[in-house]
């Protein structure tokens, strides 16, 4: 039985974050992993997708070159050449995370880990079978995978969940997109750039249904505008697989539909990788398939975290590095704690959406009175000489203090925007602190200052 300070199971951003900083610590450490280093952001989710997401947005920069005065013979698209190119930067960032555990340290025992007791850590599966680790702690860190639908039998071939559908190597002429949250938007996009007729369906009246509902809105007229069909407020009763395509039968407003499509993505959200470790054997407390943690990120069973979108909170990557931190750092015995206050967010759409804070909604249930700021990127000098004014920033505040309560951007880079703003809700920042930061000039998030300019009635460029 080897000893170790802390023993991860799962390698993903939250588990694989968590052994680093546990061998910067100087703890002997272990990380489980039963796949792929890296976990599903690296192997299947945000690294893919983004390095697909540069294709389809470098073509959609060839396809209007002629607009800056370039003249370009015509641009192919090679699905196939795509999915290679994205599969070269996965393995180099997964072998990357393997050079990192080593370099501090962390050993890595491949397999599949279950807790037979509370400090101990089993492999009962893969190349390490049999193994047997003591830990003075565990963090469970086994993340999430696509939840399915009931009525829907998902064969992998037709009907395709989010990790299937990054390796299809043919365009499709016609794709079905069940679930517009930010996995189903973010596939919308990619598609429709791709020439693909894409029709999404969306049990909820708004697509993004946790964004703010002017962003979400106007993320939804541009899609529109670039073909791409919505059914909101509808749900999918069944869908029926062939050869050579899909039938969907949709209930919605007006009444049933039938869709036909080559493909159908289920994008309907993620569930808990949280069975078969041996947690009900210990009566660890649950909310539903999620591993109840408090701010130190321990369960209620002694000595044993979890981290990541195993806890349910917010399924994000950066979330489960944090969280991550959070957790070794207290087991070294520092004062971390965990905080939810400014977490941005980030939906890699054509064009981006990013927020981080409350929305509008949210603010004016938890707010007496609210002000808002908005500046359009077609104000910006930056948006208009790349020819991106799509979209525009948008602030919320406490009318009372001026505490910057959110910020949320639809346009252009709006990934790279939102930083500014998410360490201002983080230091609790008013507008006038926003608008007394010097901003370079052009760019284009100068458009966050104007936004709080705004809201003081102040904006200099806003028309
Ligand atoms: C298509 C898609 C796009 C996304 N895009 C973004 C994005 O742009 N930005 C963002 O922030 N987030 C994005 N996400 C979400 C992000 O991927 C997750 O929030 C993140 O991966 C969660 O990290 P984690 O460490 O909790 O778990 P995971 O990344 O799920 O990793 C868990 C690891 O644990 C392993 N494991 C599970 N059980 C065991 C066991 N018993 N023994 C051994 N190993 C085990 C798994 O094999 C896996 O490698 C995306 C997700 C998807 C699906």
């Amino acid at each position: 039985v080897n000893g170790y300070d802390v023993v991860i199971i799962g390698s993903g951003p939250g588990g694989y974050v968590a052994a680093i900083r546990a061998g910067q610590l100087g703890f002997r450490a272990a990380v489980v992993e039963k796949d792929e280093l890296g976990g599903v952001c690296l192997n299947r989710g945000c690294i893919p997708t983004k390095s697909i997401i540069a294709c389809t947005e470098l073509y959609g920069e060839i396809q209007r070159a002629s607009d800056f005065g370039i003249a370009v013979s015509e641009a192919k698209l090679d699905l196939a050449a795509i999915v290679d190119r994205k599969d070269q930067i996965v393995k180099k960032l997964s072998d990357g995370v393997g050079f990192l555990l080593k370099k501090h340290k962390v050993d890595v025992v491949r397999g599949v880990g279950w807790l037979p007791a509370p400090d101990r850590v089993e492999i009962t599966e893969g190349p390490a079978k049999g193994t047997m680790m003591e830990a003075c702690n565990v963090i469970i860190a086994t993340g999430s995978r696509p939840a399915t639908i009931p009525s829907v039998d998902m064969d992998g071939k037709r009907i395709l969940n989010s990790t299937e559908i990054l390796d299809l190597r043919e365009i499709p002429k016609a794709l079905l997109i069940v679930g517009a949250g930010y996995i189903g938007m973010e596939f919308a996009c990619i598609f429709n750039a791709l020439g693909t007729q894409v029709t999404v369906v969306e049990l909820l009246p708004q697509i993004l249904p946790n964004t703010d509902a002017d962003i979400s809105n106007a993320l939804h007229k541009i899609s529109e505008k670039r073909g791409v069909v919505f059914h909101t407020n509808s749900k999918v009763k069944g869908i029926e697989a062939s050869e050579k395509g899909v039938t969907a039968r949709v209930a919605g407003e007006e009444g049933s539909t039938e869709i036909k499509a080559d493909y159908a993505l289920i994008s309907t959200g993620r569930r808990c990788n949280s069975a078969d470790l041996g947690l009900e054997t210990y009566a660890v407390k649950m909310d539903g398939e999620a591993i109840q943690v408090d701010d130190r990120m321990r369960t209620s069973l002694r000595g044993v975290y979890a981290i990541g979108d195993v806890t349910g909170k917010i399924q994000l990557a950066h979330v489960a590095s944090a969280q991550g931190i959070v957790a070794v750092e207290d087991i070294g015995g520092y004062p971390s704690r965990m905080s939810y206050r400014a977490v941005p967010s980030c939906i890699f759409t054509h064009p981006e959406v990013a927020g981080v804070g409350l929305t509008e909604a949210e603010a004016r249930d938890q707010v007496e009175d609210v002000s808002i700021g908005r500046f359009p990127y077609s104000s910006s000098g930056k948006a208009m000489g790349a020819r991106h004014t799509d979209g525009f920033v948008k602030v919320i505040a406490d009318s009372e203090t001026n505490e910057v309560l959110g910020v949320h951007v639809l346009g252009h880079n709006a990934s790279e925007v939102i930083a500014e703003a998410t360490v201002a809700v983080q230091m609790e920042a008013t507008v006038e602190d926003l608008v007394r930061v010097i901003h370079t000039h052009p760019t284009l998030h100068e458009a966050v200052k104007e936004a709080a300019e705004d809201v003081l009635g102040l904006s200099v460029h806003k028309g």
